[in-house]
């Protein structure tokens, strides 16, 4: 989406317009995240690259402190209702698709804390800032994802200061056409997708597929126990109907079957989308960049 972007910013001469922010969700997501978001940025020709972070705790701190106010509130009502308060049936504390408050607490809303500085640093226009939020959502990604629309007002990051403007500019696009725009542009993409991971989410995202789940739990089985303790303390499993303790199981059977994860070759996962003369020539353009040498298209 980034070099989709840019290529349009630079064909209007907006190239200096556009700014590149980084929500950073710390260790519960993949390693090298936040650098490679600024490399993509900086490779690319964009001068400014934002970093934001949530206030408070991480993830997993903030599922245990969730819990144990739904807990307090189930209880209370409970007592209210003339019921013995260890009956109390408290709610799931972790996100869902239907609860989805990692992304509004962890992203959008420390998202938001850039626009309001955007809009402040125009405030001698004179008038509402126009901010168009570029989001690299697909309709391939998923049914929820088919259904938004690749342009739409946002009402809720809009205020007297800024108007906002939600645009997916690849919400059409295949895999394929992804992959395909990677080679082109030259621009670096993250090794979790050669490791094999479909998606590049939080390690273990609360929507993400069974296979990128047990595949993370090989990698980084610290982090998976992590998720597990926090089951048992909040007496809930992490997504509905697979719990992490499943999960951690079920990537110990294929390290017994497999034995250990080997690291794939650099390119593993283009030469799947674009063949394996295609992503040669990527890696030999993104040495290119990475020394000077090119620059992106
Ligand atoms: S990647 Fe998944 S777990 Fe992480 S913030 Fe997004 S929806 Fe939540």
């Amino acid at each position: 989406m980034l070099s989709s972007v840019v290529r349009r910013a630079r064909a209007l001469g907006m190239l200096d317009k556009v700014v590149v922010v980084h929500a950073d969700l710390d260790d519960i997501e993949w390693e090298g995240v936040k650098k490679l978001a600024e490399e993509q940025a900086r490779l690319s020709g964009v001068r400014r690259f934002e970093v934001v972070r949530a206030k408070g705790g991480d993830l997993l701190e903030r599922v245990v402190e969730r819990f144990f106010k739904l807990k307090a509130k189930a209880e209370d009502k409970a007592r209210e209702e003339g019921r013995d308060p260890a009956t109390a049936k408290v709610p799931p504390a972790w996100p869902s698709s239907s609860a989805r408050w990692c992304t509004s607490d962890l992203k959008r809303t420390p998202i938001w804390t850039l626009f309001t500085r955007l809009a402040n640093e125009l405030a001698h226009l004179g008038r509402p800032v126009r901010i168009l939020n570029c989001l690299g959502q697909r309709a391939a990604e998923s049914e929820q994802r088919a259904e938004l629309a690749p342009v739409e007002i946002d009402r809720s990051a809009s205020n007297g200061k800024r108007h906002v403007t939600t645009w997916r500019p690849i919400h059409g696009w295949s895999d394929a056409e992804v992959w395909r725009e990677i080679a082109r542009s030259g621009l670096p993409y993250h090794e979790a997708y050669d490791w094999g991971n479909q998606r590049l989410s939080c390690m273990f995202c609360v929507l993400g597929c069974v296979g990128d789940l047990v595949l993370a739990a090989r990698r980084i089985p610290k982090k998976a126990a992590e998720y597990a303790a926090v089951e048992i303390q909040v007496g809930a499993d992490f997504k509905k109907g697979l719990s992490m303790r499943e999960i951690i199981r079920r990537a110990a059977a294929l390290e017994a079957e497999q034995g250990p994860l080997r690291k794939p070759p650099r390119g593993t996962a283009m030469a799947g989308y674009v063949g394996k003369s295609t992503t040669a020539l990527y890696l030999g353009r993104l040495e290119g960049l990475r020394a000077g040498l090119v620059v992106a298209a």
